[in-house]
């Protein structure tokens, strides 16, 4: 028998998740961003319960053959651009778009011998301070850039850093826009939090034209996480989970006062405690750094961790589970059994990061099946 540990993908709740997407944007067209392989869930895996999408936006140019060799013919756009000028012939040679964020990139442009000129998304600096021309840049970059016979139409983009937050976009909205006024081209700006935060922005005015969006680039949002947790978790927003992790006990341990479990001793039983042992560590892509009290279902019931995670195990405290014995279903996060549910964003939550995170992390060597 393999050993108990199992990823699940949710396939219907992608799904489910990219029609949010849809009705929160029903103005613009919809990238499904699908980088770092569908978050950690595959990007075969997902393909066919995102295909509803526009386009794929994603990084990698492996990760982008990968789309063709499934046979979408509809928009790629590469998010960081080209990464050397050879990449350019891949874009001509597979039809994709690519951001263009900074001179060099169009240096290359200007050497590539293409027979079909590319679609570009310009890339605006609007305060995040990673990718893109400044907004006193942007202009000459769209003349230089629209100079060129290798290149089609130009799109605008920008990338918010606070959507999720307090802060919010109307900054980077009011550079973004100061820079950009009199450029043509179509615009996209919103990311999973300003799609479900600043709806406004994804939608049309009133003579029908879309100002801002007319695309959205919706990520963690399809794969059932609250960007902006705890603020607002996936009910608020009406998201379902999209991974489920799932294991199972491979022993029992009954603790006296005093005694310790795990390495380092770092629990310590106060009173008589039962501990399980679930087969899932830090090589499943179960993060180490979380701290023990970090909510675990066993059968459906809701436990928590002790001690450290080791590379193939963890303990749990069986107190509220005293039925638990080996074989019993743990759910690290997503759907455990009876209808039990562990949000992944209460377990990053616990361990001090985001649900993108243990996501992306989920190891090589867990089986993965589509349900
Ligand atoms: C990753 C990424 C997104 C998607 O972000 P989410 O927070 O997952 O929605 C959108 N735009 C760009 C440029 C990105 O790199």
């Amino acid at each position: 028998m393999p050993r108990p540990i199992q990823a699940l993908i949710h396939v219907a709740a992608l799904s489910h998740n990219l029609a949010r997407a849809r009705a929160l944007a029903p103005d613009a067209r919809l990238w499904s961003v699908v980088k770092a392989d569908a978050y950690g869930h595959g990007i075969e895996r997902v393909f066919d319960a995102l295909r509803a999408a526009d386009g794929f936006a994603l990084l990698d140019l492996a990760e982008a053959q990968r789309l063709r060799a499934l046979d979408w013919r509809g928009p790629i756009l590469l998010l960081e651009g080209v990464f050397e000028p050879r990449d350019l012939e891949l874009c001509s040679r597979l039809g994709l778009w690519h951001v263009v964020h900074c001179e060099q990139q169009i240096d290359w442009l200007s050497r590539h011998k293409t027979h079909e000129p590319h679609r570009v998304f310009l890339k605006i600096n609007s305060g995040m301070n990673r990718l893109g021309f400044t907004p006193t840049a942007a202009r000459g970059a769209w003349v230089r850039l629209n100079a060129l016979p290798q290149v089609d139409e130009i799109s605008l983009m920008t990338h918010f850093s606070d959507a999720d937050g307090p802060r919010g976009i109307a900054h980077q909205v009011q550079a973004f826009d100061a820079a950009t006024a009199d450029l043509p081209g179509e615009r996209s700006l919103s990311n999973s939090a300003a799609i479900l935060r600043h709806p406004a922005l994804s939608v049309g005015r009133s003579d029908g034209a879309v100002t801002r969006s007319d695309w959205v680039r919706a990520g963690i949002l399809q794969y059932g996480c609250a960007p902006d947790f705890p603020a607002h978790d996936i009910a608020h927003w009406d998201l379902r989970p999209t991974m489920t992790l799932r294991s199972a006990l491979i022993a029992t341990q009954q603790l006296q006062p005093g005694e310790r479990v795990g390495y380092g001793g770092t629990h310590v039983a106060e009173r008589p405690q039962r501990i399980g042992i679930v087969a899932c560590g830090y090589a499943d892509g179960y993060p180490r750094h979380a701290p023990g009290g970090t909510p675990v279902l066993v059968d459906g019931r809701r436990c928590t961790t002790v001690g450290r995670v080791s590379m193939d195990m963890l303990a749990v405290d069986l107190t509220p589970a005293p039925q638990a014995a080996i074989g019993s279903t743990v759910t690290l996060w997503g759907e455990g059994p009876q209808g039990s549910r562990l949000p992944i964003d209460e377990v990053a939550q616990a361990a001090g990061t985001i649900g993108y995170e243990l996501m992306c992390a989920l190891a090589r060597r867990v089986p993965v099946s589509v349900v």
